[in-house]
């Protein structure tokens, strides 16, 4: 008897007949002899129109009462899956975060998991229950209601089967597995097997959303065995693992992109030391996190300075900046919130030189501007216009000869 995972994702409980569908999943699975722990999302566009609530009536709303609103989504599918599985003559009980507890810090909107409780579902567990879990969200010190940033529920899941130290945490989604691109762009992208964890958490952490970067992080950190797979079929799918326990080595793995960002460029700044230390300062201080920088050697004695920050937090982050500028004397502030990050991404590129070359030469051969680069031993990432996107993606990914051979 084994300790089985679940995490349905929004389009896996879109529907009244999609939950009864995940119900039976998760009957066969507890029918084979295992304790069963089902963690789910919001029914698909649910997050997105709770949000929109929040944002008639408020353009910045209190982020405490926008967690409060969100997490009322996932609150709706534990109950209606439970109510499916005792259709069925099964006994589940759901728990909100809050039920657990699942504890993070107050980090409202972006919190992160401190501490799961891992009592109350497996005394749940012992006395035959399915255990039905609204991903997503926590509580925090001062017994309010936390949500974990979108796509959070993976990493509920993850953090969940860590606590519990469970067999397994199978993640159902809408692919079947983690492929060597996003398939809903690149019709030959190749369904990988298996990926390190390594490899994951750079894709996530580019934009790649099948999987949140935390829960790499935490399956990574755990040693949690995690398997990708779609919940409207029974395809074995992609198995997140240690590097060891790959065999394919190829120079590069995946191609991610992300249309979540916005470029803040600072104009003749003075160059002296202190100023970057200054204007990031501040930036930090309002929480907003800030992704590639770029800066050039100056010869004038000014110099400009370029930085991204997800779209959300564009205005924030340039009023913020303006401020500072205007601070330091450097002559104005200019941005761009319609750019988008693409980027490729493999282990094997820590050996193997002339990469960054190929990109460039692919790119330039499409006519795509690069407004930006940052490199990493096992990643490239460049800055384009966000209209360019997909046509990046795909002829990376056929440069680097990740398609299909068959497609
Ligand atoms: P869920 O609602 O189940 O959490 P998500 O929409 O968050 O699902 O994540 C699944 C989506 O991730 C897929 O539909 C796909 O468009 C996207 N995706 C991006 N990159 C990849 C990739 N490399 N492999 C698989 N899916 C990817
Ligand atoms: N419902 C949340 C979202 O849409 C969390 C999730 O689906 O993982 O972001
Ligand atoms: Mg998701």
């Amino acid at each position: 008897m084994a300790l089985i995972v679940q995490k349905y994702g929004g389009t896996s409980v879109g529907t009244i007949e999609k939950i009864k569908n995940c119900a039976k999943r998760v009957a066969k699975t507890r029918d084979a002899g295992n304790d069963v722990v089902v963690v789910v999302s919001a029914m698909s566009g649910e997050t997105n129109r709770l949000l929109g609530l929040a944002h008639q009536i408020a353009e910045i709303p209190n982020e405490r009462e926008l967690d409060v609103v969100a997490a009322t989504g996932e609150q709706v599918t534990i109950g209606l899956l439970a109510i499916a599985l005792s259709e069925m003559g099964y006994k589940a009980r759901s728990f909100c975060g809050f039920q657990i507890p699942i504890r993070t810090d107050d980090a409202y909107v972006k919190a992160r998991i401190r501490t799961i409780e891992g009592d109350t579902i497996r005394k749940a567990l012992k006395e035959g229950y399915i255990a039905v879990v609204a991903g997503f969200q926590g509580i925090d010190d001062t017994g309010s209601i936390t949500t974990l940033g979108r796509g959070g529920s993976d990493t509920s899941a993850v953090a969940v089967a860590a606590a519990l130290e469970a067999d397994v945490c199978e993640i159902y989604t809408d692919v079947d597995g983690v492929y060597t691109t996003d398939p809903n762009i690149c019709s030959d992208a190749r369904k990988l097997e298996k990926i390190s964890f390594e490899e994951m958490l750079e894709l996530a952490s580019l934009g790649a959303k099948v999987l949140q970067i935390r829960s790499v992080e935490f399956g990574m950190k755990y040693g949690v065995r995690i398997h990708v797979r779609s919940s409207f079929n029974d395809n074995q799918g992609t198995i997140v693992t240690t590097e060891d326990e790959i065999m394919e080595t190829a120079v590069v793995s995946g191609v991610a992109y992300s249309k979540n960002e916005a470029k803040v460029t600072i104009v003749k700044v003075p160059d002296k030391p202190g100023i970057a230390a200054r204007i990031f300062r501040a930036l930090s201080e309002a929480k907003i996190v800030v992704d590639v920088i770029v800066q050039n050697v100056s010869v004038t004695g000014y110099t400009d300075m370029t930085f991204t920050v997800g779209r959300s937090d564009f205005r924030k982050a340039m009023t913020i900046t303006e401020k500072a500028a205007s601070e330091i004397g450097a002559e104005k502030v200019v941005g761009d919130d319609r750019i988008s990050k693409v980027s490729i991404v493999g282990m094997a590129m820590r050996s193997h030189s002339g990469v960054a070359m190929k990109v460039f030469e692919t790119l330039a051969a499409e006519g795509i501007n690069i407004l930006g680069i940052s490199t990493s031993e096992i990643k490239i990432s460049v800055l384009i216009d966000e209209k360019y996107t997909e046509l990046a993606v795909r002829v990376l990914h056929g440069a680097f000869g990740l398609g299909n051979p068959s497609a």
